[in-house]
């Protein structure tokens, strides 16, 4: 079965290739978006914020979810990352858009870091961006047309105690992005990050119940003077990810109330 962009399923797709644009049976052009990390906070949002932007979305999650189109893969594994790219390329066609959300902290003393949680830190907040983006490229680059979104963090404008790993995971990230706009801003294919600012979500929280962050207190020092929410960052991603941001590529789009520290 195929779901086209009007919203219809069928039982057969007949996907016309007109020069570089690809057609569904209603005469539309197919976007399918996957997004990392969808099961949960700012990936969720961007999930839901998609959808209703008519897009075919499908989440991947370290996570089992009920939801259509949830697919269950470690982003640190390539294998895996590759295995749910070939299912969502069989339910919903080629993926020109990605959002990479999937990440986690361990925000420690440096001192008290050890190398395995280093590692994971920048295996899911950087390698995990790796292994997406090199599947789905292929996808983009046949198409002519792509958006890839990644969310670094706004602990990389000033770096931030306790969050070594994490700020240079996420620093990384946003050198990724600027190389890759450069690389393949010819083949149609846009590239930016958004780091988010204190983002009301359950990793923000778990952090606070460990006293790494307190909310109260970037509140007070947030000029707009409120947490982020996830659908802060979801607004960011659906604009980025539109046809009118075409000439919007490399950038670094805080999100994040103003507060840049
Ligand atoms: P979240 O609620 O914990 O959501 C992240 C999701 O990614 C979770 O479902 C998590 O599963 C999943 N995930 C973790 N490792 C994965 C892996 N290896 N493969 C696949 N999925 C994996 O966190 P969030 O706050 O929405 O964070 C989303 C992104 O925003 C992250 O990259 C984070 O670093 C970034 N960010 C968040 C904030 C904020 O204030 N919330 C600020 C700056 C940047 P588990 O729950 O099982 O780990």
């Amino acid at each position: 079965m195929h779901l086209l962009s009007c919203g219809i399923t069928v039982a057969e797709s007949t996907v016309l290739i007109i020069g570089r644009t690809i057609l569904d049976d209603c005469g539309l052009l197919v976007k399918t978006a996957v997004v990392t990390g969808g099961g949960s906070g700012i990936g969720r949002a961007v999930a839901q914020r998609l959808r209703a932007d008519g897009l075919h979305v499908a989440t991947i999650d370290l996570n089992e979810s009920d939801e259509q189109f949830a697919y269950t893969a470690d982003v640190t594994n390539p294998e895996q990352v590759a295995a749910a790219l070939t299912a969502i390329r069989a339910d919903l066609g080629p993926v020109t858009v990605l959002v990479n959300s999937a990440g986690l902290e361990k925000f420690k003393r440096f001192t008290d870091l050890k190398f395995d949680d280093w590692q994971r830190v920048i295996d899911v907040n950087l390698n995990g961006v790796f292994h997406c983006i090199q599947a789905v490229l292929p996808d983009m680059i046949e198409a002519g047309w792509g958006r890839i979104v990644n969310i670094s963090s706004s602990s990389t404008h000033s770096g931030q105690p306790y969050m070594s790993s994490y700020v240079a995971a996420k620093s990384a990230v946003n050198g990724l992005t600027k190389s890759l706009a450069l690389e393949y801003g010819p083949a149609g294919i846009t590239v930016n990050a958004v780091p988010p600012g204190f983002i009301d979500t359950p990793m923000l929280r778990k952090s606070e119940a460990r006293g790494y962050l307190y909310v109260d207190k970037n509140i007070e020092a947030t000029p707009v003077r409120r947490i982020g929410r996830p659908e802060d960052i979801a607004a960011a991603c659906a604009f980025l990810i539109s046809e009118e941001a075409g000439y919007i590529t490399g950038q670094i789009l805080g999100v994040n109330g103003g507060r840049n520290t």
